[in-house]
């Protein structure tokens, strides 16, 4: 009986080694170990045609010759020890034909070490599903190997591969790379110093901390030689050396393989071409954001004209039919306008969580997470960041929660610092206001203006978060290791239950979560704007209607004047001038600081704030924007919210650290103070130099 052949089964994990193993062998296996080590070890018997045998390893699962692992270790120990019994007559690397250039870089390096190789391509019934086609007599002569076309799912290619077993010694042993390649002075010294010995094998011994016990020592000794070559340079040759495999595999590949993307079953393929693509992919995204913002603006404005006027004639109406006194009034001038802050926001959080909750549903959003990574790496995030970057648009809160899955420490911790600055929908509604106050109408290419404003808005408040994130990798000194695994699901057609769930939960928790503040906050505002102490607030009527006495005004302009010296002096008219001579550079008067202050408790709060200052008194049915739009600068006359005064504030707000409870949740994720105060203090201090700047620059 002649001698069996050994065979060893070599391929990256999970390309169907095992699976190859299983259908060589059949029952006829056995699993031990290697000697002194637990890397499992499975060989078997397998009968070839005309009576001849196999005995037939399966190695550990292994992405290239380059060691890091022990199971790797057992592959190049085994490839370079001639005089081990298992040594392969002929390897078999299994590769998996999803995954071809991957699997490739190991076939290269194993035919270089002349060893007689024959590459089985595994999964085949996968080709028709995934539009794949092979040349497969190209390959052959490229790869200088006999290729078996496999599925053990569908038992395929077994005996096609028997067959090359048996005839073996017929495969070419020619090199892929020629190994000089990589450097030619360096490796023709080697050649000198061993004119006998196969030059990738020498390449292999020195670059590879494995066990060479099983070597000839004498041949150690001398190579070792050739390690004074710096760590950094082998290093740099090895990368080289991948590069120059990766070229010739990419070469072999654009002729001998096809995916065919019209027979392709697979959608998926198709759209993860376009919509990760270097330069369409960015374009999409940035196409439907800004559909997304056009879309907001249009769709949104006449429920929420509607609603406005709704809650100025409820008021009106409550004033009415409800006997004149101090509850009516806290009906009709406190709570009625609050309510109307919160709810005339509703459509246009419910429009922008609509459009998030398609974009997740239909697997696009971790498109977006994979093309951005390319992009956040740069600036020490991770492509994962993207999503409480985008969560962020909502709330911060959940965005800050959302950073749990990223793996870097140093990452995640950036993610959770910056994440303040995305646009979260409680400045929404001040940057609504104001823009629908300061910025023109017109459209531009058929996109408005204040759309535009808007998307200029959230791309400062991400640029922002982007900026500091690249200061931050800077300066923070966190030693940690970064990864980036991310799940592509397939796509799929929204399901409108969830996302009719999501927009509903979504919407709930912003009326019941924010609104809860923002009515309490009216309602306090609304006593302390009703209430004072002293002379001028007491005694109001007095004053003005003796020092208007001479100007015969009819009784409601007289009215108007007693009102607004009366929240003038009101509690927090004391405050707000309190605090004027700080903001006024920046444009404002009191009545702004007034709801610049209350914000810093959450933001939203600043339009209920000034719906219910200005309301205090009036009694003329009138929408909060008109208002807004009616109030005079008092000291440089003119509408206090023109174009100066209103980008300055559309600044402060987008850099303001502006919400408790979001410092709370920074608190608990990063279990320290320091972080959330830091926030706290950096960012405002931040957004108030830039409204400064951007005041006087435009006043
Ligand atoms: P190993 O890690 O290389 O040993 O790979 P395994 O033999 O354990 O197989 C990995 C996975 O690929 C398993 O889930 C197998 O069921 C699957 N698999 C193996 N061969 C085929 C095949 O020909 N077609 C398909 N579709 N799947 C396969
Ligand atoms: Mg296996």
């Amino acid at each position: 009986m002649s001698k069996q052949i050994n065979v060893a089964l070599i391929g990256n994990p999970n390309t169907g080694k095992t699976s190859v193993f299983n259908s060589l062998t059949g029952l006829n296996q056995k699993v031990g170990n290697y000697p002194g080590i637990t890397v499992e070890k499975k060989e078997g018997i397998c009968k070839l045609p005309r009576g001849v045998k196999a005995h037939i390893i399966d190695l550990p699962g292994t992405y290239s010759l380059n060691a890091s692992s022990l199971d790797e270790n057992v592959v190049i120990e085994l490839l370079l020890n001639k005089n081990d019994k298992d040594f392969p007559d002929v390897a078999v690397v299994v590769s998996d034909v999803e995954n071809l250039k991957r699997n490739l870089l190991l076939y290269t390096q194993i035919k270089d070490l002349k060893i007689p190789t024959i590459l089985v391509i595994n999964m085949s019934d996968r080709m028709a599903y995934k539009g794949i086609q092979l040349d497969i007599a190209y390959l052959e002569k490229e790869l200088q190997t006999k290729i078996a076309l496999v599925s053990t799912r569908k038992n395929k290619g077994i005996d096609q591969l028997k067959e090359l077993i048996t005839n073996y010694k017929e495969l070419s042993t020619e090199p892929c790379l020629n190994a000089s390649e990589i450097d030619k002075e360096y490796f023709d010294k080697l050649r000198k110093a061993f004119p006998n010995q196969l030059l990738y094998k020498l390449w292999l011994v020195i670059t590879q901390d494995v066990n060479f016990g099983k070597i000839d020592r004498n041949e150690i000794d001398a190579i070792n030689s050739f390690k004074t070559k710096g760590k950094a340079d082998l290093k740099r040759l090895q990368q080289k050396e991948t590069i120059k495999r990766y070229q010739f595999i990419n070469n072999t590949l654009k002729k001998g393989q096809t995916i065919d993307l019209k027979s392709a079953k697979d959608l998926r393929i198709k759209l993860d071409r376009i919509l990760t693509h270097k330069v369409w992919g960015y374009l999409i995204f940035a196409v439907i954001l800004l559909t997304i913002f056009q879309a907001i603006y249009d769709w949104s404005s006449v429920p929420m004209d509607f609603i406005d006027s709704a809650f100025a004639s409820l008021s009106e109406w409550t004033k009415n039919v409800m006997p004149e006194g101090a509850f009516t009034s806290l009906i009709a001038e406190g709570i009625i306008p609050g309510l109307g802050g919160i709810v005339i926001f509703i459509p246009q959080i419910a429009f922008l969580f609509l459009f998030i909750s398609v974009l997740e549903e239909t697997g696009y959003m971790s498109r977006v997470v994979f093309l951005m990574d390319r992009i956040m790496r740069r600036f020490g995030l991770s492509g994962k960041s993207v999503v409480p970057l985008i969560s962020g648009t909502a709330c911060a809160i959940p965005a800050i929660m959302a950073t749990r899955n990223i793996e870097s420490w140093k990452e995640r911790l950036i993610t959770i610092l910056v994440t303040p600055f995305t646009t979260c929908s409680a400045r929404l509604p001040v940057y609504l206001i104001i823009i629908s106050l300061v910025i023109p109408e017109g459209r531009f290419f058929g996109l408005s203006y204040q759309a535009l404003t808007l998307m200029l808005l959230y791309l400062i408040g991400f640029g922002a978060a982007i900026i500091s994130a690249w200061i931050l990798n800077k300066i923070l000194k966190i030693k940690s290791k970064t990864f980036f695994v991310v799940e592509m699901p397939n796509y799929k057609l929204p399901l409108f239950k969830n996302v009719a769930l999501t927009v509903l939960e979504k919407t709930k928790s912003f009326v019941f979560g924010a609104g809860k503040i923002i009515l309490a906050i009216s309602i306090v505002l609304w006593f302390l704007a009703s209430y004072g102490s002293g002379d001028d607030f007491n005694n109001a009527e007095e004053i003005i209607t003796t020092q208007f006495a001479s100007e015969n005004l009819s009784s409601e302009e007289l009215q108007q004047k007693i009102s607004s010296h009366q929240l003038e002096h009101s509690f927090i008219g004391i405050a707000g001038h309190a605090i004027e001579p700080a903001i006024r550079p920046l444009g404002y008067d009191w009545k702004i600081g007034i709801a610049i202050v209350s914000s810093f408790a959450a933001r939203e709060v600043f339009v209920g704030t000034l719906a219910t200052i200005y309301s205090v008194g009036s009694d003329e049915e009138e929408t909060i924007k008109n208002r807004m739009a009616g109030e005079v600068n008092p000291i440089l006359g003119g509408p206090l919210f023109n174009f100066a005064s209103g980008i300055s504030l559309l600044l402060f707000y987008a850099f303001a650290m502006q919400c408790m409870s979001t410092l709370a949740v920074v608190k608990r994720e990063t279990n320290s103070w320091k972080w959330p105060m830091y926030q706290l203090v950096i960012m405002s201090a931040f957004a108030y130099v830039v409204a400064l700047i951007a005041y006087q620059v435009l006043k």
